[in-house]
């Protein structure tokens, strides 16, 4: 007898080729059966016969969301927020914290964060020792806060939690000329063999800058910003040196934010057959409210600009689990594996949703979390983030 199952919905997993009506079962945390409705006989009924049984029909069964780009220090850095609210409990099972905390903050966000919530979550190290601790001053406007050494004497300490090396190139964080702080981070990242994660939104050069200091598996986040430092160039195109980095296998992350995701880029972007790897939200305290809200909303952003919808679950699963190398846990829907699942469901109506750079949409499609399941147990979910609600219809 299973612990649980999923029944009658709609498994979703581009990566493992699953798209179907499948049901699921869970047994002791794991998945233990997979089986296509159609192949249904009653001896497959008997394989999933479960304790608790959820009626999954109208549901999109996808493998746990990945966040790759989140901020989840609450209490240390001002952009934390609480990662079981507004991950777990939006669909979110598996979220990366993307820099919030540095060499010398680390071992509490493993403690006090890491350690006692549900959601699992991984770290970009941020190569500045404090991490992105105030608002008031760059964390590598003064470059003595970065350190080499230290990022990598801690990143080799946690391993198991810490996937690369975040650096902001912004000039709000390192001033006018963001390369020496890209090459720390180059250099910490190279000497643990992991990748570096760039933020590029408002850098003072144009991106071209960057590219040449990175390699396949380095992620540029933040693609679709319409601020200085972006992937199109003065003539209104890609820069051809921004394709020719995701031919050698720069990875390229959406990360939201409160001003990184303009609906106009990522148009232009699809347009010229660019579209993002991952789809991420860089979630925190400024914009849980708006105009992020949460992973599925800014999912449903995605697929509003025209991406299907198996597209943004991969960007959302396999693809932002790959980046981080932990494609052997988490990211897609594999018998024998932990159980860790999201069950989506696409609700049709009239939802203005705004985007980082002050425009406002009217979205047809919202994607919203109906359960996670996370470790084999089933959570409930809020359905709808504070702050999304649906325009109301004229009559008649
Ligand atoms: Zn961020």
């Amino acid at each position: 007898m299973n612990d649980l199952a999923l029944v009658g919905g709609r498994a979703l997993d581009p990566a493992g080729g699953i798209d179907g009506r499948f049901d699921l079962a869970i047994k002791d945390g794991r998945l233990e059966v997979v089986v296509a409705r159609d192949a249904r006989s009653e001896a497959a009924e008997s394989r999933i016969e479960a304790i608790e049984t959820v009626d999954a029909s109208g549901w999109i069964v996808v493998p746990g969301l990945v966040d790759l780009h989140t901020h989840l220090y609450e209490g240390v850095s001002h952009y934390g927020i609480d990662a079981d609210a507004h991950c777990l409990a939006r669909g979110v099972t598996t979220a990366v914290d993307a820099g919030s905390s540095g060499a010398q903050t680390f071992p509490g966000f493993r403690r006090y964060v890491v350690e006692r919530a549900t959601t699992r979550i991984y770290a970009f190290l941020n190569v500045a020792v404090q991490g992105m601790i105030s608002r008031l001053v760059g964390e590598l406007e003064d470059i003595r806060w970065g350190s080499v050494p230290q990022a990598v004497a801690r990143a080799r300490e946690h391993r198991d939690l810490i996937v690369g090396i975040k650096v902001r190139l912004g000039y709000q964080m390192v001033g006018d000329d963001p390369e020496p702080a890209m090459l720390l981070a180059r250099q910490a990242a190279d000497e643990l063999g992991l990748p570096v994660m760039c933020h590029i939104i408002d850098m003072r050069h144009p991106i071209t800058w960057l590219l040449p200091h990175l390699g396949a598996g380095d992620i540029v986040t933040h693609c679709f910003h319409a601020n200085e430092g972006g992937i199109f160039g003065p003539d209104g195109r890609l820069f051809p040196e921004v394709r020719r980095a995701r031919q050698r296998g720069v990875i390229f992350d959406v990360g939201h934010g409160q001003g990184s995701f303009s609906y106009s880029v990522a148009r232009a972007a699809l347009a010229e057959d660019f579209p993002p790897d991952s789809v991420s939200s860089d979630l925190h305290s400024h914009n849980v409210e708006g105009p992020v809200f949460d992973e599925t909303t800014t999912l449903s952003k995605l697929l509003h600009c025209g991406m299907t919808l198996s597209e943004v679950v991969e960007a959302a699963t396999s693809a932002p689990a790959a980046a981080i190398d932990r494609l052997s846990e988490v990211g897609t829907i594999a018998v024998g594996r932990e159980a860790d699942l999201t069950a989506l469901e696409l609700c049709p109506g009239r939802w203005s949703l705004p985007d980082g750079a002050e425009e406002e949409e009217v979205v047809e499609t919202l994607v919203v979390p109906r359960l996670v399941v996370r470790g084999g147990r089933a959570i409930p979910v809020e359905p709808l983030a504070r702050g999304v609600t649906e325009l109301e219809v004229a009559p008649g």
